[in-house]
């Protein structure tokens, strides 16, 4: 495309190629993009709520997934259309930032599009939608600002913080053990949370799955979990107190650069060899002792004599440890990374308060926990489940409780969750547009219906009568004044969210609707697409 100025100096455009391209405008291009955008929007809508369905994606390659998150299904999903990559990048935003809500955020900007179409149709000049649509935004932010609870807690008193998390879990496979899975994931967070400066940071946990066991196995390690054994089944299973030296060199003769010959020709030189190569061994396993070492990590290998002479010597060691995880030990554990035997030294030992190794199941499959470290507060989640599947779902189920968590010692507001707060924001933006004497009023409304929508399709996903349900529930808040009636998904006999331990963080929930509303209005202000190929 090129601009270019007629004899009057008037602009126009230039498509080159013009056959291989297609172009739509005004209107048309409007209505695409619209379309577009509500069909992805459409593909999340039977994932959200609790009662929310599974989508299965198969990679080209074959691997497959199977998850409820938002982000992931829209990642793996393989959307060409530009459009369509917008809602990718809405969801993923809302994943970056939050966490949680990936899912509504997508179901908000498809609902918000699908408004928009209609008032487009009657007429209204897009950019008066965008405004209005900005407007009731804010009305919206506002408000769930005052419906908002303050929730307390403190490092003893987590039950809160677990009732949140189990709100974001009860959305997913792992719905069955959602009370052993977020205190889990609340435990480790408030392990590495700095509660004084309000901030947590999630490196410090490392999430780990291992296929095997059941999902209620789950547990929480205080400390570091490394995928390998003792090299050798008779060194013992468990070292309290351990002093632990980390080693990049490997337990061997060493090896001369050059190349040598060795000629032996009587059963003394043999002997001697022997004698030459076992005081090597001796030497590097006594410079280990000297310095106190009860433990020895090692990147490299060493062969059975070596191995023998270790188990004899009563030093347990563990070999061919990978480097990111001999350095996540060195750091942990406090410890330097030594490259020489001789540079062992008594200070540069990690120190740990447990290390074992644990054998699952009736496979060789053991792992080491080194537990208690010296100078760190990480921690692992070790996640076990029957296949490869359930456990990758289960790590990104983890990951949303883990920032709802983090979202909450950030910033202690809530709302309630089951659409009651959407139900609260539509409420208060419809009454809110009579205010506003221009067409930006219609937009203000649509903005009002389109929050109805996701209430509707927690309803929808229920199995309920959405239309009925949300309107009985609707009546209801004006009625009572209540703002924490939302939909009873689990058919738990109440509507009231706070009977039912539903709740969401403020800062999730606003961010959902200046996101989908941002993206909105961007879709809104699009009236050229030029496109090289077919759109
Ligand atoms: P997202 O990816 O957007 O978090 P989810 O599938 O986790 O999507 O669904 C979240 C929605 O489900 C929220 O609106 C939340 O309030 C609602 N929800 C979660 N648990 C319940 C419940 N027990 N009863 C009613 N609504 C619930
Ligand atoms: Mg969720």
């Amino acid at each position: 495309m090129a601009l270019a100025f007629d004899e009057y100096g008037r602009p126009f455009i230039i498509l080159r190629e013009q056959e291989s391209k297609s172009r739509l405008r005004g209107l048309d291009a409007q209505k695409a993009n619209i379309s577009a955008g509500t069909a992805v929007a459409r593909i999340l809508r039977t994932s959200l709520g609790p009662k929310g369905m599974d989508k299965m994606l198969q990679s080209p390659d074959g691997d497959i997934t199977i998850t409820n998150d938002g982000a992931t299904i829209l990642e793996q999903m393989d959307v060409d259309n530009q459009i369509g990559k917008l809602m990718v990048e809405l969801s993923r935003s809302q994943d970056y930032e939050i966490g949680d809500g990936t899912t509504g955020v997508v179901v908000m900007a498809g609902a918000l599009l699908q408004q928009a179409e209609r008032l487009l149709e009657r007429g209204i000049h897009p950019i008066r939608v965008a405004e209005g649509y900005e407007i009731a935004s804010k009305i919206a932010v506002d408000h769930l600002q005052q419906i908002s609870h303050k929730f307390e807690f403190n490092a003893t008193n987590i039950e809160p913080l677990v009732q949140t998390c189990m709100t974001t879990l009860s959305s997913k496979i792992v719905n069955r053990c959602k009370r052993n899975l977020a205190e889990i994931a609340v435990k480790a967070v408030m392990a590495v949370a700095d509660l004084e400066r309000k901030d947590v940071n999630l490196d410090l946990i490392k999430v780990e799955g291992k296929v095997g066991g059941k999902l209620e196995d789950t547990e929480l390690i205080y400390g570091i979990l490394v995928d390998k054994d003792m090299s050798h089944p008779q060194m013992p299973k468990q070292i309290e107190n351990a002093k632990i030296a980390i080693l990049t060199c490997p337990f061997e003769p060493p090896k001369p650069k050059t190349k040598h010959k060795v000629d032996i020709d009587t059963v003394e030189k043999f002997q001697t060899l022997r004698k030459q190569e076992k005081k090597y061994f001796d030497d590097m396993v006594q410079q280990c002792k000297d310095v106190g070492a009860t433990l020895v990590i090692c990147q490299w290998g060493f062969d059975d004599e070596a191995n023998h002479l270790l188990m004899h010597r009563n030093l347990p060691a563990v070999r061919w440890v990978g480097g990111v995880e001999l350095e996540l030990i060195a750091i942990a554990t406090g410890g330097r990374i030594v490259p020489r035997f001789q540079e062992l030294t008594a200070e540069k030992l990690g120190k740990a308060g447990l290390v074992r190794e644990k054998a699952f199941g009736t496979t060789k499959d053991r792992m080491l926990y080194i537990e208690h470290c010296a100078n760190s507060r990480a921690v692992t989640i070790f996640i076990r489940g029957g296949n490869k599947m359930m456990i990758e779902e289960t790590k990104r189920s983890i990951h949303d409780a883990l920032c709802v968590a983090r979202n909450l010692i950030r910033n202690n507001s809530i709302v309630y969750g089951g659409g009651a707060a959407e139900i609260s924001c539509s409420i208060a933006v419809e009454s809110a547009a009579d205010k506003y004497p221009g067409v930006e009023q219609y937009a203000i409304r649509a903005f009002a219906d389109a929050l109805d929508s996701v209430p509707m399709a927690l309803a929808e996903n229920s199995g309920l009568q959405s239309i009925e349900t949300l309107s009985a529930v609707k009546s209801q808040q004006i009625k009572e004044k209540n703002t924490c009636c939302g939909i009873d998904c689990n058919d738990a006999g109440t509507n009231d969210m706070r009977e039912q331990n539903v709740f969401e963080t403020l800062i999730g929930k606003q961010q959902q609707l200046l996101l989908a509303t941002q993206v909105v209005k961007m879709i809104l202000k699009i009236d050229d697409v030029i496109s090289s190929t077919e759109y």
